[in-house]
């Protein structure tokens, strides 16, 4: 594994867990609002956004957003005789049949 990896997997993490504090003071305070008449108004959306954002950061923290085939590159060779491109992993051109 890469240093740059790792480090992008650190950002990530800590990220995601500021993402879930968050949600969560925000889940909070607006249950403590809902016990009062007036803060119900703000309150339930809060609980709502809160919810949401704890959603966000599980989401941020599994990489969903990001490409996860991106942890094994495909190379790509291109063709000799017809210049197409060909992944390493095959022998022949798949367009030509020519030898790699
Ligand atoms: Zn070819």
């Amino acid at each position: 594994m890469n240093p740059l990896g790792i480090i992008i997997k650190i950002i990530r993490n800590f990220s995601a867990a500021i993402i879930f504090l968050v949600g969560l003071i925000i889940l909070f305070s607006g249950i403590v609002l809902s016990l009062t008449v007036i803060g119900l108004i703000i309150g339930v959306p809060l609980i709502i956004i809160g919810i949401f954002i704890v959603i966000l950061s599980i989401f941020v923290r599994g990489g969903k957003f990001k490409h996860t085939g991106n942890k094994k590159p495909q190379v790509i060779v291109f063709c000799k005789n017809c210049k197409n491109s060909n992944t390493q992993s095959s022998r022949f051109c798949s367009k030509c049949g020519k030898e790699l």
